[in-house]
């Protein structure tokens, strides 16, 4: 059975599917909550085939007797929200800003066709198929909350207790995060990743380092990242201490003169972290905090961000690979051959 077609038991009634693979975006966490016979999903994967695994996997744990009727979506991105598109007779939660973030989400349509239909010869277009190119976004229609809240917003799923709180702008502009206190444990949404350095979009990071602390604050003894392993209160600890490392170099690179790109690769040639994947996200994190250092309001070109990362992300895939290596800076790079 492979990791994406099953879900963990994490405590009572309460289930977590971890399609962990280091290195990789797009393959996010999901959970399942069971009590009294109602069930609540939080976040769904990014794709119908994705989607459906997880709901058979969930048809598995509910039985016949309980049924799925609500879904909570912690941000816009659709790594965590495409697949509400699979759902029926579902009430989606979401934050308020979330409707406002996800006018600036690709839609499914924009995202097929940036990894399966743009040409591969430049940095952006190699980097999405190689990382989202497994995914099918062209059946997708884009799904919405159909109901919001500011702040925060108590429920119950049978006998469970879920306190959904509001955390933004930090990772994207609507974020949520649940905390089940019951249980001891807290879905982060992509506040929080493991094994990978994370990615933020909307910052600034000391609003995802106050989220991360109030989470700590709940007492919760299993944390479930957005990406990646479970956490443990002190994995959250040293995430936090991580977060604070990246805002610390970006204020003094910044008042240093030294653009965002060039700054994630001082900071990855400093060989902090080396344990983390995905370090060419940092181009991306420090673009977001250099935004906000420079008091800009503009919601960022998407795709320009992605462009930055993509581009460290090849020149370090040139410098591992035999033959002529190419330059991050030209217009002349040559994606390898096996992307
Ligand atoms: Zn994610």
């Amino acid at each position: 059975m492979s990791q994406e077609s099953h879900l963990t038991p994490i405590a009572d009634g309460l289930f977590a599917w971890l399609p962990d693979e280091p290195g990789a975006w797009g393959l996010a966490n999901c959970g399942l909550l069971v009590s009294g016979g109602q069930a609540a999903l939080i976040d769904t994967p990014y794709d119908l085939p994705h989607t459906h695994a997880l709901l058979d996997a969930c048809a598995r744990v509910l039985g016949p007797e309980a049924r799925i009727g609500t879904a909570i979506t912690t941000h816009s991105n659709g790594d965590h929200s495409y697949g509400l598109a699979a759902l029926t007779d579902v009430e989606i939660i979401g934050t308020e800003d979330y409707l406002h973030a996800l006018e600036h989400e690709p839609t499914p349509q924009q995202m097929h066709h940036l990894v399966h239909e743009t040409p591969q010869d430049q940095p952006t277009a190699w980097y999405l198929r190689r990382h989202f190119g497994r995914f099918h976004f062209e059946d997708l229609t884009l799904v919405a909350p159909t109901r919001t809240f500011s702040g925060q917003l108590d429920l119950r799923v049978g006998a469970a207790e879920v306190r959904l709180t509001q955390a933004g702008p930090a990772h994207t502009d609507g974020d949520l995060w649940v905390h089940l206190p019951q249980h001891g444990v807290v879905f982060t949404g992509d506040l929080a990743f493991a094994g990978d350095h994370p990615v933020h979009w909307a910052g600034p990071l000391d609003n995802v380092i106050d989220a991360c602390l109030s989470i700590l604050a709940t007492g919760a003894t299993v944390i479930v990242p957005g990406h990646g392993p479970l956490m443990t209160r002190d994995d959250l600890r040293a995430h936090i201490d991580y977060l604070g490392w990246v805002r610390d170099q970006a204020r003094k690179l910044h008042a240093q003169g030294v653009p965002a790109a060039n700054a994630a690769l001082h900071l990855i040639e400093s060989g902090h972290y080396p344990e983390l994947g995905l370090p060419e996200r940092l181009a991306i994190t420090l673009s977001t905090e250099y935004r906000h250092l420079e008091g800009e309001t503009e919601t960022p070109n998407l795709v320009a961000l992605v462009d930055a990362a993509a581009r460290i992300a090849l020149g370090r895939e040139n410098a591992r690979v035999p033959g002529p290596r190419t330059s991050t800076e030209g217009s002349r790079l040559t994606p390898p051959a096996q992307a």
